[in-house]
Parts: structure tokens; sequence; C-alpha cells
């Protein structure tokens, strides 16, 4: 896949969208566009650490109050028992029937019903498709967009969001989707920028830029950003997806237990979108500015076992950040207008814009015995984010 990187230096004018209000920026940069007779791919990309406005997160100000219904959907998805899970003998507490995860041992069965649960069998290309997929083309159409993982440890957040070679995570398949959409888009030309940001202890860092820590949010009338943060300007795929690799390297984790200590942080990989109508060919005169957030949160499990100052300080951060990522969650579903406590952590005052666009909380879990009471905890947090339906009472 090969686009033209044409110069471009003009004010730009947002659309409103998904729950924005129109906003604009000026920017200096390259443009993506489909080509027929190619330029390499991998010409040498423009970088961005865009100066006024690092991210254009559209809001109008009295976001606060506004509330988009059934902006956000919730997904649970069950891996499968590990090798070593059933050579250690573990049974399964949780089971999914249709849209609704039972209770195995309990009688009688506590139950929960959600929009949509995967088996553990499911692979993230069906997950992406169902639960994913509209999301980036609304993206790519100017809506905000945001995915989350949520879960505890080892449920699956990662090999959900990034996944491996052999099975690829809805970031890259994300990537690639928005590649091929620019392509079957002869009509408008695109700007691709992402930025990768991890946040630890309440601490936003930039992994694209390892100066770049402790950043502060800012807020103007346009929405919240990171200042200084850096946006790189995207040309392919593979150039995404190997920022996305150099980022890891930045994270805040030891060299040694990564899975452990990654889990600590949630980071958060931002596409930028821009387009705009080009030639003679366009009937939208439109010129879209949204913003893909796709987030692989801290681990959900309970702090309280810890037992050094330093996991219960990080403990308490990230349950802070989580319980109230379930508050705004679920006052935006309840779809009326009512304070949503967005301050309450850096990560939901960083996604205050794109959360009144469209959203889908993913929520892992294992059907693993020797898991099944923070299995329940992922399941009530899902559930509290938005109900469909309590099939059982003792599910308190
Ligand atoms: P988390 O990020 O929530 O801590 P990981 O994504 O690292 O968990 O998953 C833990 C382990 O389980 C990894 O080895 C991963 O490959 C495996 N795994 C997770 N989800 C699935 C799944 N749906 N199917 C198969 N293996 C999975
Ligand atoms: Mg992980």
């Amino acid at each position: 896949m090969a686009y033209r990187a044409v110069p471009r230096q003009k004010r730009v004018v947002t659309t409103a969208k998904g729950g924005n209000s129109p906003s604009s920026s000026t920017t200096s940069s390259s443009r993506l566009v489909p080509e027929v007779a190619s330029v390499d791919g991998q010409s040498s990309p423009a970088s961005s650490s865009a100066k006024s406005k690092p991210h254009s997160y559209l809001e109008s100000p009295a976001l606060d109050t506004e509330v988009a219904k059934e902006n956000v959907t919730v997904t649970v998805r069950f891996r499968p028992l590990s090798p070593r899970e059933i050579r250690q003998g573990e049974e399964i507490a949780w089971y999914a029937d249709g849209d609704t995860i039972v209770r195995s041992e309990n009688n009688p069965s506590v139950a929960y019903a959600y929009d949509r649960v995967f088996g553990p069998t499911t692979t993230t290309r069906l997950v992406y498709d169902v639960a994913a997929q509209h999301i980036v083309s609304g993206a790519m159409e100017g809506v905000n967009g945001t995915i989350f993982a949520y879960g505890v440890t080892s449920s699956g957040k990662t090999h959900t969001m990034h996944g491996d070679q052999r099975s690829p995570g809805i970031i890259p398949l994300a990537v690639k989707d928005a590649f091929s959409i620019i392509q079957e888009t002869p009509n408008r030309e695109f700007l691709l920028r992402v930025s990768y940001l991890e946040i630890y202890n309440e601490v936003v860092n930039d992994l694209l830029n390892p100066a770049g820590q402790n950043l502060r949010i800012r807020e103007d009338l346009q929405g919240t950003f990171v200042e200084g943060i850096k946006e790189e300007v995207v040309l392919s795929p593979a150039h995404a997806l190997s920022l996305i690799a150099a980022g890891e390297e930045h994270r805040h984790v030891g060299s040694t237990n990564f899975n452990l200590l990654s889990s600590r942080s949630h980071t958060i990989f931002t596409l930028t979108i821009e387009s705009t109508p080009c030639g003679e060919c366009s009937e939208d005169e439109a010129v879209n500015l949204s913003q893909l957030n796709l987030i692989d949160l801290a681990g959900s499990e309970s702090s309280r076992a810890e037992t050094t100052g330093l996991r219960r300080k990080e403990g308490a951060y990230i349950n802070k950040s989580l319980l109230t990522l379930g508050t705004v969650i679920s006052k935006l579903t309840e779809g009326r207008a009512s304070h949503i406590p967005y301050r309450d952590s850096k990560l939901t005052r960083l996604l205050q814009s794109s959360l009144s666009g469209q959203g889908r909380l993913i929520c892992t879990v294992t059907p693993s015995s020797s898991n099944a009471e923070e299995t329940h905890n992922t399941l009530k947090f899902a559930h509290r984010a938005k109900c469909i339906e309590i099939l059982a009472s003792q599910n308190k």
C-alpha cells in the first residue's frame, strides 16, 4: 500500500459529529491520499510535536452535562483455560450461554446478560468485526471512538488489544482497516497521526518520547489535551505498528515479570484522523477531525492483598481511575443530563471529549475457578457500566 504525501498548510474546520462541536486548528503536515502509481510508502514520515494543540480533542465547553445515549456498549470476552491451568486442575467457574454469563457452582445460579458475550473459542478477528470495526469506520468519518479492554491481569486484555503475529489484536486490525478505508475513499484526502501514552500512578508519560514524562492535561474551549505530547504522522500500517513497538520499550515496567508490571498502568494509543474533500469529485464538503482511542487498561484486580507500599499505592490509583471510568460510562449510558465526574481521574479527563462519540468496553474474563471472585468483580463492573438485565438476585 502506498500513499502520496502532499504538503499542506491550511486552517482546518471540523464538522460536528458524535456530540462534538465544531472546532478548528492549524496544521502544517503531510496528507495521505490513495495513489495508483506509488511513491514508496516507507518514505520518511513527517513527525510533529504539535505546538498549539497536540491533541485536538473536540468538545463543547458544556460537555460535563452532555450525554449521548447508548454511546458506550459493553462486551465480555472469555479466554480459554490455559494449558497450565488445566494441568493444575482448574475448573470452569463461569461460562457463556449465548450473551449471558452463568456461574457454574452456585445454586440457584448467578447470571448476567450483556450486549454481546464472546466465548473462549472466538477469534480476535471476530471480536474486531462485531465490536470494533464500526467504531473504526465511524472515526474515519469524523466520529470520535474509544475502545477499552478491562479485566484482571492475565484475563486477555493485551491479547485482545495488541495480540501477536498469529492473532493480531484490535489495534493492528484497526490500523490496517484505517489504511484500507483510505484506499477505498478516493474522494477524500486523509492525514493520520498517532500518539501513544501511559498513565502510571496518575502520571501521564509519552511512550513515543522518553523525555515526555509527567505531562500535563490542559483544557481550552475545544477540550482537553496532553501538553507537549509527540504525535507522529503515519504513512503505512507498518509504520504505525513500529511506533507502538518502540513505545513499549519506554513503558514504566521492569525487565522482569513484564506481564505483571505492565498491568499496573493504562496505555492509550490514539489515532487522530483528519480528512478533507479532494479534487472535484467530492460532493461532501465537510472537513473532519476525529480521534480513535484504543486502550489497554491496568489490571483491575483488588489491591487489598498487596504487601509493599508501592504496590498498594499503584493499586489505589488504579482502583480510583477504574471506578471513575465505570461511573462515567454508566452516567453516559443513562442517557440523561447529570454531572459526569470526568475530572476525578486522568484517564477520564483525557478521554472526556472522545467518550461523547462511540465507545466499546470489552471486559475480558477467565473461566478459571481460582479467579472466580475477580471474574465476578469484572462482571459486576461491566454490569454497572451498562446493564441489560439482572437474571438473578444474588449478584450484588
Ligand atoms: P492481560 O493483558 O489481561 O494481563 P494477556 O492478554 O497477557 O492478559 O493474556 C494472558 C495469557 O492468556 C496470554 O498468554 C495470552 O496469549 C492468553 N490469552 C488471553 N486471551 C486469550 C484468548 N482469547 N485466546 C487464547 N489465549 C488467550
Ligand atoms: Mg496486559
